[in-house]
């Protein structure tokens, strides 16, 4: 298999692990069922190509990838991410296999390095926002806890592909540009006449 992608699985499995840590010392969890950072329009979920590649592989093993690169060019920046689906639980239908930009909001620092100043720096919707700041004036030791930093986490992609971990697009213009980067070869393969 491709190293990114043993590389992309590593990272994420370090970042869950850091996440955890900090929902289960924080008590700070997403209200089950929400999913309105989802519905936002993909131009304002700005993503990497390189973390849109796992998904842009699965659905170009599974046969679908020229379909899923149409969705995208039609949906475009103006629309909704085309992986969420409403009404199920949570919204997102490739959870996943989702990128970095979608594992690090809510549960993240904008600021490199940890500060006391960091829950100014906490990058999450108003919805966690509120409840963490309605906490932390009665519990000062929920921060400062360890946020992961989403700034370290994307200088890191730049370490396992320099050449798609920025620029950052939206989330659909980002999957066509992963199904593009990677689909050549599929495209190809499923235009090889029969044997
Ligand atoms: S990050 Fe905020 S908007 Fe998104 S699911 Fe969690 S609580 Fe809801
Ligand atoms: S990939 Fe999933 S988590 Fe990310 S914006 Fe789309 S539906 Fe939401």
């Amino acid at each position: 298999m491709d190293a990114r992608f043993l590389d992309l699985a590593e990272l994420y499995g370090q970042l869950e692990r850091e996440i955890g840590r900090f929902q289960h010392s924080g008590g700070v969890r997403c209200p089950a069922g929400c999913s309105v950072c989802c519905t936002r329009v993909s131009g304002s979920i700005e993503t990497s190509v390189l973390e849109m590649m796992p998904v842009a592989l699965a659905a170009l093993e599974a046969g679908v990838g020229p379909m899923l690169l149409n969705l995208c060019e039609q949906a475009g920046d103006g629309q909704p991410c085309v992986f969420y689906r409403e009404g199920e639980s949570g919204g997102c239908s490739i959870y996943p296999l989702r990128g970095l930009t979608c594992r690090v909001f809510g549960f993240s620092r904008t600021a490199p390095v940890e500060s006391a100043q960091q829950i100014r720096r906490y990058y999450a919707c108003r919805i966690l926002r509120d409840s963490v700041l309605d906490r932390s004036r009665f519990e000062p030791a929920i921060f400062p806890l360890s946020l992961p930093s989403a700034v370290e986490y994307r200088s890191r992609l730049e370490g396992i592909d320099p050449t798609y971990a920025t620029p950052l697009y939206g989330i659909n213009e980002a999957t066509a540009r992963a199904i593009r980067a990677l689909g050549l070869p599929f495209f190809f393969r499923d235009r090889r006449p029969a044997a």
